[in-house]
């Protein structure tokens, strides 16, 4: 795609995302704004809130306070004077089309071939034409470099293959947003740079892009921004020369002394 219209494409923007499961309160207003076409890695400690925060963004958590908009689009409520209200579920599916989504693990469709995994939303969701569809995704196969396992089932691939058919598929919507929770966390250690390679060739493609994960080189890399989570608050953000060199919060620095 091309022309002014996209420019500005695929800007997130959350405004005081609060978040309680019982009594424990996950996210504590948590305000970002992320430009179309940036980077982002989140940091922080497990049980810091970095996957309920992902499942905001696309609405799989509904908020308790606060709101999430990509391109000024309010995600997951309208409003009506004051007061947000739950859109219905059909509004969200759709809205959800445009956010990407790859998880942990893959949650690839064990009984679907690997092209069917990757034509499933198009033809679902968009009503793509069979042909149209399969072309497109035989396009995102080539560019994760499976396009010579389309008739694979996802039990007869290696982690880091079903993770780039995930890739592949959350690629198939061309979405404004691509949402990465830990991608590489499930993986044996020898098949983590096989995916964390098409990652880095996504970030240079221009999708906004929200990622979690502790590969730290991978992070310096690939990342225009570091964003660091502690106890469900945005503690530290930055560069990443300007994060892992001088993080000034002290439980920024204790995981960074983990880790680094
Ligand atoms: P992280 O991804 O940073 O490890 P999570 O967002 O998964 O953190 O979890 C943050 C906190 O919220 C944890 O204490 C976790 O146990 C709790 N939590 C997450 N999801 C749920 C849920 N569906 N119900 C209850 N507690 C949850
Ligand atoms: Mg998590």
């Amino acid at each position: 795609m091309s022309g002014p219209a996209t420019l500005s494409r695929g800007q997130v923007a959350l405004h005081s995302v609060h978040k309680r499961f019982g009594d424990v309160e996950v996210l504590k207003g948590i305000d970002l704004q992320i430009e179309p076409g940036e980077v982002v890695v989140i940091l922080g400690p497990s049980g810091s809130g970095k996957s309920t925060l992902l499942r905001t963004i696309n609405h799989l958590e509904k908020l308790d306070r606060g709101s999430v908009e990509i391109d000024g689009e309010l995600i997951g409520y309208r409003r009506r004077g004051d007061a947000l209200h739950e859109l219905p579920e059909r509004e969200v599916l759709r809205q959800r089309t445009q956010i990407g989504m790859v998880f942990q693990n893959f949650n690839l469709f064990p009984h679907l071939s690997v092209l069917e995994n990757v034509i499933e939303a198009p033809r679902a969701a968009l009503r793509q034409q069979k042909a149209a569809a399969t072309e497109k995704a035989l396009d995102l196969l080539e560019r994760v470099g499976l396009r010579h396992r389309a008739n694979s089932y996802p039990r007869q691939l290696s982690g880091g293959q079903q993770q780039r058919v995930a890739i592949a598929r959350a690629l198939a919507l061309e979405p404004k947003v691509l949402l990465f929770d830990e991608p590489t966390s499930a993986l044996d250690p020898e098949l983590v740079t096989e995916v964390l390679d098409v990652i880095k060739n996504l970030a240079k493609s221009g999708t906004t892009m929200i990622i979690v994960s502790h590969e730290i080189g991978f992070a310096r890399e690939v990342a225009d921004r570091i964003v660091f989570l502690d106890a469900g608050q945005l503690i530290e953000q930055g560069s990443p020369e300007h994060v892992f060199s001088s993080a000034a919060h002290p439980r920024a620095q204790a995981f960074l002394a983990k880790v680094l």
